[in-house]
């Protein structure tokens, strides 16, 4: 009945129940999903997939589902982590992968507007023709939607001079849930009330449904130089990492890999269990110039040792490489990675607690973290959990014990629960750490207020008021 109408209002072509095709929309990368498929279990999928092809088609859809109490989820390229989409069958699955036009590169003003749709690395590749770059980098860029990035507060790998999304992103078009549209974002800067961009930033598709983004841009950098460096441990290169940023030097790329991770990623690259600092340089020629030679300043006051730039350049080249979840399932391995934050007091005993309670997990065969975002006030930190139970009953368990582990220790050392991958249904009722409980309520005001019949992919970001609403 829902595809029909639907049918009815964008065309046949455009909606989809075929049942191939809604297996494929049942949920994004979060691992837990994967693992479930892959054992046989029997996952919900949405009631059918509608593929708008412009803003007046998703307000035609979105109008529907307001006047039918039909909740939407919405789909960017599908590559969130943390179960962001887990469309039932009473809800309608809107992909937005059909609007993935580039509507304009204001190369005077350094703005692109593409429909929320595109695929990342297409809308990079079309201002890349023109000498320009977006200068985001998630390394999901082939595979992740810039209305995604927007929806999730997305983080690229040169960060640390350019900003995370919220600060490239100049405005956004949203279509709210009673079907208006609003553009959010129109000056360089303002001061005209609050930022309602952020309405959308973070939302993961409960807000509205974005439509499009308009981009700050910058000029392709002149230079781009690799250094590398080792350091004794976690803390020292920490602390030279602060110095760097404090003193206002801004490598683009700065990660710091634990000794752990040095032995599995850079093999050829061990000293000593020492852990390793990779950082790319761009810019103007003699600022890239000024940059290294300060970082080298800093580096050999704080005794930290060189190591060779060509583990950054390799790093560089293979940066996007990651193996799939089913590759790691098949050899008894239930893995992710839990990205957090804290201040520069706090990151010490954040690295060390979450290492520490991840090994107490029953069957914990890794826990180890790199850097990889830094700030003047902090940094963040990436751990790689695995666990191999020899009876895969306990895969599930195993998986949620280490992401309990890991948020509840860097909220008890102060930290930050959620650097870059968003909520979903993974995170969201431990949202409550960052938000405060007077903040989470404030936000379930605003969903309440922007969405009243709540129909906007319920049950995802807020946790459940009561226990048994839990999908
Ligand atoms: C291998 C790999 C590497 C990754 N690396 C990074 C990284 O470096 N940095 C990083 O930040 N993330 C990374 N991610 C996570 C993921 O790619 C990002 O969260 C990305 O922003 C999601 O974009 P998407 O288009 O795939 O969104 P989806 O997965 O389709 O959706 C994510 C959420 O946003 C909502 N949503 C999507 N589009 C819209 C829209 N147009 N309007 C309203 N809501 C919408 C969905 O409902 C969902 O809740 C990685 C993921 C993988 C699998």
């Amino acid at each position: 009945m829902i595809a029909a109408q639907l049918a009815e209002l964008l065309g046949a072509k455009q909606v989809s129940v075929n049942a191939d095709t809604l297996a494929a929309y049942r949920f994004d990368r979060w691992c837990l999903k994967h693992w479930q498929d892959w054992r046989g279990e029997a996952l919900d999928a949405p009631a059918c997939v509608v593929r708008p092809r412009g803003s007046a088609e998703v307000q035609a859809v979105v109008r529907f589902s307001a006047e039918h109490n039909v909740a939407i989820v919405p789909w960017g390229l599908g590559s969130g982590v943390c179960g962001g989409i887990e469309p039932q069958p009473d809800q309608i699955l809107i992909d937005m992968s059909a609007m993935n036009r580039v509507l304009s590169i204001d190369e005077e003003n350094l703005l692109l507007t593409v429909e929320a749709g595109i695929n990342g690395l297409v809308a990079e590749e079309a201002v890349a023709a023109r000498g320009l770059t977006i200068g985001h980098w998630p390394q999901s860029i082939g595979i992740s939607s810039v209305g995604g990035w927007v929806s999730t507060r997305a983080s690229g790998q040169f960060s640390t001079a350019y900003g995370n999304i919220e600060d490239i992103v100049y405005a956004i078009e949203m279509v709210l849930p009673d079907g208006e549209l609003v553009t959010l974002g129109k000056a360089p800067r303002a001061a005209a009330g609050p930022d309602l961009r952020h309405l959308a930033l973070g939302a993961e598709g409960t807000h509205g449904v974005v439509t499009s983004v308009t981009l700050s841009l910058r000029r392709q950098p002149e230079t781009q130089r690799f250094s590398a460096w080792y350091c004794a441990d976690m803390a020292s290169g920490f602390r030279a990492q602060r110095e760097i940023v404090q003193q206002d030097w801004r490598p683009p790329v700065m990660r710091q890999y634990d000794a752990s991770e040095v032995a599995r990623l850079f093999p050829d690259y061990v000293q000593d269990e020492q852990c390793l600092i990779l950082l790319v340089h761009e810019g103007p020629a003699p600022r890239v110039d000024a940059e290294i030679h300060a970082v080298e300043s800093i580096m050999v006051e704080l005794g930290l040792d060189p190591a060779d730039a060509a583990a950054a350049e390799g790093w560089m080249s293979h940066r996007n490489n990651v193996p799939e979840w089913r590759d790691l399932l098949e050899q008894g391995l239930i893995a992710d990675t839990i990205e957090v934050s804290g201040t520069w007091s706090q990151i010490d005993a954040i690295y060390e607690d979450v290492v520490a309670a991840l090994k107490t997990v029953p069957d914990c065969v890794n826990a180890s973290a790199h850097s990889s975002h830094v700030y003047r006030s902090g940094i963040n930190l990436y751990f790689t959990f695995a666990c191999m139970p020899e009876d895969a009953s306990a895969m599930d368990a195993r998986y949620l014990e280490s992401w309990d582990r890991a948020l509840t220790s860097t909220a008890s050392a102060g930290g930050g629960i959620a650097h870059h991958h968003g909520a979903g249904r993974l995170r969201r009722d431990y949202l409550r750490h960052d938000l405060g409980e007077n903040g989470l309520a404030l936000l379930r005001k605003l969903k309440q207020a922007i969405d009243p019949q709540g129909l906007l992919n319920p049950r995802n970001l807020l946790p459940p008021e009561a226990p048994d609403e839990s999908t």
